[in-house]
């Protein structure tokens, strides 16, 4: 499927519908989805790197926009929300955009949060943040998280042209963190059909798409693919609960400032393999759509044929950090298939760190 699509995704205990666009060059309608919104004052949010993409949004709304923020961070430090609400107060923005990957979506959420302004997100990265009614801050090096319907967008614009940038090793990495979301999806409490199929819809798109992405990283419909997983997995990630999995990779970014996608990408193999002992039966679409007996093999050999990284050594974390990194993986209890024990999470975490093969 390709092309024009939009797809109204009633949202869980809001009474809005997120318009989803998809399509190649969608951007370029960008200023009749700020009219239809009724604004005409729209600030555009992205990261330096990614300036040139704010700028180009700027240009294609000509006067209806008031300026380009292009200071968006990873953890969506409250002090860039601070300095972007100001020029949001100077310049009376009534929307924002963001454009870019999870850390410029999680600025335009926390200005929502703080003024109520509708926003326009269009993915460059497979993250998912876009989907999710949940926001990450950083203030005083403390992350805090905090879930409102206020932080959804209005419109989410998945525009395959704007993917084709992203870096191979960091496409393989985002898309192994989506991915993640719908294999914890699959073993998920509070789960319904609709999301496991969901879950399921988004991995086979990665299965599916990410190897035709490698062997031609600028196959628009591939991309497209992809970027179909992206939101199919964000919004399993924003409507069940996450278990192990998500919690390590948290504990490890906050903790030992490890980067999101990378570190999703190599731990993912090993909580899945674990969670298997207790949830093969939820986990077996994986190895359907993979091969394999068990999930976290399965994905461990995928993600070693995209040729992701594999060791938690990589990242520069060190050996002596692990046995501090299974205490605050295990302090507070949380719902997970396999019940979670410091010993067990401290093997699991030393196979990641090490390069090993996933404990079965
Ligand atoms: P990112 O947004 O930090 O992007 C990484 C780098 O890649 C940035 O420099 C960015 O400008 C650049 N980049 C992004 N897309 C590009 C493209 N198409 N071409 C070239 N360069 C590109 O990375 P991410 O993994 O998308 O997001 C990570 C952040 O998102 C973390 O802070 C994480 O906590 C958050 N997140 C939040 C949620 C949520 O639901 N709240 C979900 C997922 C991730």
């Amino acid at each position: 499927m390709s092309g024009e699509d939009i797809v109204p995704q009633p949202i869980q205990n809001s009474e809005t519908a997120v318009r989803v666009v998809f399509g190649a060059a969608k951007r370029m309608s960008i200023a009749a989805e700020v009219q239809r919104i009724g604004a005409s004052k729209v600030l555009v949010l992205a990261t330096p790197q990614q300036s040139d993409a704010a700028l180009e949004i700027a240009e294609l709304l000509g006067p209806l926009a008031v300026g380009v923020f292009c200071k968006a961070e990873m953890h969506t430090p409250v002090h860039v929300t601070e300095a972007a609400m100001a020029q949001v107060a100077e310049t009376q923005t009534d929307c924002l955009i963001a454009i870019g990957g999870g850390s410029t979506t999680g600025l335009g959420k926390a200005i929502a949060f703080r003024t109520g302004l509708p926003q326009i997100v269009i993915p460059t990265t497979y993250a998912g943040s876009e989907c999710t009614p949940i926001l990450g801050q950083t203030e005083k090096g403390v992350k805090t998280t905090l879930s409102d319907p206020s932080v959804l967008p209005e419109v989410i614009l998945y525009d395959s042209e704007l993917v084709r940038t992203l870096p191979v090793p960091m496409t393989v990495t985002s898309a192994l963190n989506a991915m993640a979301h719908a294999a914890e999806a699959l073993y998920a409490t509070n789960r319904t059909g609709e999301t496991t199929a969901m879950a399921i819809q988004g991995l086979e798109a990665f299965i599916d798409g990410l190897p035709r992405v490698l062997r031609e990283p600028s196959d628009l419909l591939a991309r497209e693919a992809t970027l179909r997983g992206a939101w199919a997995c964000g919004t399993v990630l924003g409507r069940v609960d996450m278990a192990l999995h998500h919690k390590l990779c948290h504990t490890l970014g906050g903790a030992f400032n490890l980067p999101h996608a990378e570190t999703h990408a190599i731990v993912l193999p090993h909580a899945i393999a674990y969670n298997a002992r207790a949830a093969g039966r939820e986990l077996q679409p994986i190895c359907d759509l993979l091969g394999g007996e068990n999930a976290g093999t399965a994905l461990h050999a995928f993600a070693q044929k995209m040729n992701a990284p594999t060791a938690l050594r990589d990242l520069g974390l060190q050996q002596r950090d692990l046995d501090h990194a299974a205490d605050l993986a295990t302090t507070k209890p949380y719902p997970n298939p396999q019940p979670v024990t410091r010993d067990d999470i401290r093997a699991l975490l030393q196979a990641a760190w090490a390069e090993d093969a996933p404990i079965q």
